[in-house]
């Protein structure tokens, strides 16, 4: 999928290191950008990777992860390759160092590089910004989030077959109710629209001082979000792709979302996809993707009954979140459950847990959900063999029981180790291809 440059002469895509000057980053100076070309990325040898480090745990996991990701690629490429990464700032930090929580520079670096990775940032409290992770999906219209959710052998899981469970959940990222729109009960606006609803739309049925959420989903919006996840399944030989959707109740929003799916994808994926209806008419299946749809409530069912049937889920905003959850309580918790917020122009790859404040600084969270978003990223780049070696040494490390305090509690005989320590024994495990 990736076109993989392994040297400058034979790379008309290369280019000298930035030397645009940031205010509060430093640019590497080894590093070269990223670029697009014909819809592909053009990896150079040493990609310039702009990082947050994060708030609360952030700095602990950042820093193993780092450690974890720089001996991956130092094993798999020798030293023919190797990521310049280059911190920027935002959340705590940010407001410590220039008095902003998400400086203008930092996105222009994440636009400018296109690929970056970040620890969990803490919302401010009282700052007027619902969120500094939902403000960066929203300012670099990362519109879908990929969650990748699958059992690593040996790990911790209330289920008998946790193996049975590798599904994508691809939930779209800036529409439905997540995207804020509403009005606390008893406020003068939430009162306008009440008896904007009542008075000019017929509506009977809102209560005196109800609370109001508006729920947009629109058909570009839908429609480039299952796109994505189609074109995602192609790239990644999955098999089935799921519109989650709760349409029997919601229809003008969730039923449109299944229906404008559909509708994307024989537009632009007619050679590659069946429908399942399709196939109750005789259709073959032979090479190509199945596409389905479930009602989202059955869906919660079927991921803990039927796993195996399903490959990509893709979902609006709201059930996306939970389902995500969900999913990850079968392979281990939030800890090991990684994701990836991507648009047309920049991917942002991030743990999906918070900041977890009581644990800050103690060296003793797990940095797996940060890690494994590095192996997505790894696998972005194109640079597969590296994210091999740290799934190897994922592996390794919960394989010997030398794992951080969330998954020790709950496996029998295991050593409790550090966030470093964790990192340590991933890397001790990992082989090498160089
Ligand atoms: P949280 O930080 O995810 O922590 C909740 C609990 O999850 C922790 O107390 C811990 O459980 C467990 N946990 C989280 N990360 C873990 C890790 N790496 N290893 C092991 N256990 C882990 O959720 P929160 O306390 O609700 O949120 C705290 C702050 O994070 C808030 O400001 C919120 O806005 C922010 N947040 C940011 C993001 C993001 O940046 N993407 C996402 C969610 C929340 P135990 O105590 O049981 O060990």
């Amino acid at each position: 999928m990736f076109r993989r440059p392994f040297n400058h002469d034979s790379d008309p895509f290369w280019k000298e290191p930035h030397m645009a000057s940031y205010k509060h980053s430093n640019v590497p100076e080894d590093g070269a950008t990223i670029t697009v070309e014909k819809g592909e990325l053009q990896v150079p040898e040493r990609p310039i990777i702009p990082y947050i480090e994060g708030d609360g745990i952030g700095p602990d996991i950042w820093s193993t992860t780092q450690r974890v990701v720089d001996e991956a690629v130092a094993r798999a490429y020798g030293r023919q390759r190797a990521i310049a990464w280059m911190e920027v700032l935002a959340g705590e930090k940010a407001f410590q160092k220039t008095g902003e929580w998400l400086p203008e520079e930092t996105f222009e670096a994440m636009r400018e590089f296109r690929v970056a990775i970040k620890g969990p940032l803490t919302t401010p409290v009282g700052g007027g910004i619902r969120s500094l992770n939902v403000l960066i999906r929203q300012v670099l219209d990362l519109y879908s989030c990929i969650r990748p959710v699958r059992w690593i052998k040996g790990m911790p899981s209330p289920m008998k077959e946790p193996d049975r469970l590798d599904v994508v959940i691809f939930r779209e990222n800036t529409e439905d109710l997540y995207a804020g729109i509403e009005w606390a009960s008893g406020t003068k606006e939430a009162e306008k629209v009440r008896n904007f609803l009542i008075n000019e739309m017929g509506v009977t049925n809102i209560r005196e001082l109800a609370g109001i959420g508006i729920k947009p989903m629109s058909p570009s919006g839908c429609k480039r979000h299952v796109a994505a996840s189609i074109r995602y399944a192609i790239d990644h030989g999955r098999t089935t792709v799921t519109l989650v959707h709760k349409g029997n109740i919601m229809k003008y929003t969730e039923g449109s979302f299944r229906d404008w799916g559909y509708e994307v994808a024989k537009e632009r994926f007619r050679e590659e996809i069946v429908t399942e209806e399709e196939t109750w008419e005789g259709k073959s299946t032979e090479g190509k993707i199945v596409l389905n749809d479930r009602i989202t409530d059955s869906v919660f069912q079927q991921v803990m009954l039927r796993p195996e049937e399903y490959g990509v889920l893709t979902t609006p905003n709201l059930s996306g979140d939970f389902l995500s959850d969900a999913c990850a309580a079968q392979i281990g918790g939030l800890g090991m459950a990684p994701g990836a917020n991507v648009g047309d122009e920049v991917a942002c790859f991030e743990a999906t847990h918070g900041t977890a404040p009581k644990y800050a600084g103690k060296n003793v969270v797990n940095p797996g959900s940060l890690i494994l978003s590095a192996v997505m990223m790894l696998e972005h780049l194109g640079w597969d063999e590296a994210a091999e070696l740290i799934v190897e040494g994922i592996e390794g490390a919960v394989g010997a029981k030398q794992v951080t305090y969330d998954l020790e509690r709950q496996m029998d005989g295991a050593t409790k180790v550090s966030t470093s320590g964790f990192g340590e024994s991933i890397i001790a495990h990992m082989g090498s291809w160089a």
